[in-house]
């Protein structure tokens, strides 16, 4: 069998793709090197848990690793064992720490535990009795009350004579709850505990700081900062103008474009109701591919009262979704458009450098970085490298 030089000439999926995702690596690394240079004299990590937010572990790993990046944070062993063939030579930390039957797992792939309780602590000493010396990371609970050791029991293993003479963390870290509200209390009450505990590890560095409280200023950097939706270009302040590159594009295609009378309805349960004679444009994406259910337009019952419903960008104009979402398809309005503006085949934007992800989010009452790590599998993906 031979194979011709016509392999160019095979269409491009993209070109034809039902729905899908452009994703600007540039952007990413852009991004990436913002959030470096306001965490001052701190390193600065790169969050790439569950799938780097939806965006793919893989390409988002290489490509950060490309840029400088030399700690990452991931969630679970598999994800950092998926990393680890992108990003050689990093560090790589496990958020959610060790169970016993992982080791094998950690080992192999030079993975970092993040101690996440005193039953993880209390195992990683066994591992180390059996194993020698490994690093890990002592994972502090300053007021979340989700991860880590209390205070208390931080600061007593810090004392020398208490501290076993095999644990010896690299990284002690801790997580903000109110770091969105630079004004809350909290944030300050959890710097405080933390100081002490970074005061009591002397000679270990220490965390405490993601994208939202690298925001909050120097006092908040410590030696190593932790920046996830920041890369992914989402808004981690609120009410902070967002400075970020936008990073994700996802379109879907208008499969029909058709007229309806005043006083029908589109969509299940009838729920939107035409106020005048319209064209509707009926778009490849539903709430399978994150574009949740909650974006459906006026008149739906399931949504909270405030919300106002979704849009997407065609033909240069914000076009409101009518009627429900359903699991594959979304109806717009393109009423408002000239005749012809849109037609069936044409690419409709749902995110991107005219939708906001984070106005996208707020419309479906939620956050960016909820409605990034839900995309799912169904895009066809393009990824844009930086030296494209
Ligand atoms: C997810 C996570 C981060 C990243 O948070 P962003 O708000 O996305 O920047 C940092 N640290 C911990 C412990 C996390 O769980």
């Amino acid at each position: 069998m031979t194979f011709s030089a016509d392999d160019h000439d095979l269409p491009d999926p993209f070109d034809s793709a039902p729905l899908r995702l452009t994703i600007d690596l540039a952007a990413i690394t852009d991004n990436w090197r913002e959030m470096a240079r306001r965490s001052g004299r701190a390193r600065t990590a790169a969050v790439v848990k569950a799938d780097a937010y939806g965006l793919g572990i893989e390409d988002v790993g290489a490509a950060l690793y490309f840029a400088g990046a030399r700690d990452f944070f991931v969630a679970l062993p598999a994800e950092g064992a998926t990393l680890r063939a992108f990003a050689p030579e990093a560090r790589i930390f496990v958020l959610s720490g060790i169970w016993p039957g992982m080791e094998e797992l950690f080992f192999e792939n030079d993975l970092v535990p993040v101690l996440a309780s005193q039953e993880q602590f209390a195992f990683w000493m066994a591992v180390l009795a059996d194993y020698g010396d490994y690093p890990c990371v002592l994972q502090v609970d300053t007021g979340f009350n989700r991860l880590g050791l209390s205070v208390e029991d931080a600061l007593m293993l810090a004392d020398d004579t208490s501290r076993p003479a095999s644990f010896s963390p690299v990284l002690v870290m801790s997580h903000l709850a109110c770091a969105d509200t630079p004004t809350a209390v909290m944030n300050r009450t959890q710097l405080d505990s933390f100081r002490t505990v970074a005061a009591a590890f002397e000679g270990v560095e220490a965390s405490l700081a993601a994208s939202a409280g690298i925001l909050l200023g120097e006092d908040y950097h410590f030696d190593l900062t932790r920046p996830g939706i920041a890369l992914y270009g989402g808004e981690s302040v609120n009410g902070l103008p967002n400075r970020m590159r936008n990073v994700a594009m996802a379109e879907a295609r208008i499969l029909t474009v058709h007229g309806a009378r005043s006083g029908e309805t589109v969509s299940y349960g009838g729920t939107g109701i035409l106020s005048r004679d319209s064209r509707l444009a009926v778009a490849s994406i539903g709430y399978a591919d994150g574009f949740q259910r909650n974006l459906s337009g006026s008149g739906v019952a399931l949504r909270n009262a405030g919300l106002a419903g979704g849009y997407g960008w065609i033909a240069g104009r914000k076009v409101p979704i009518v009627g429900r979402v359903t699991m594959d398809l979304t109806i717009f309005d393109v009423t408002d458009l000239p005749e012809n503006a849109v037609r069936a085949g044409d690419y409709i934007e749902l995110i991107g450098p005219n939708i906001a992800l984070d106005d996208a989010a707020r419309a479906a009452g939620t956050i960016g970085y909820e409605l990034l790590t839900s995309l799912g599998l169904r895009y066809e993906r393009r990824y844009v490298q930086p030296t494209d």
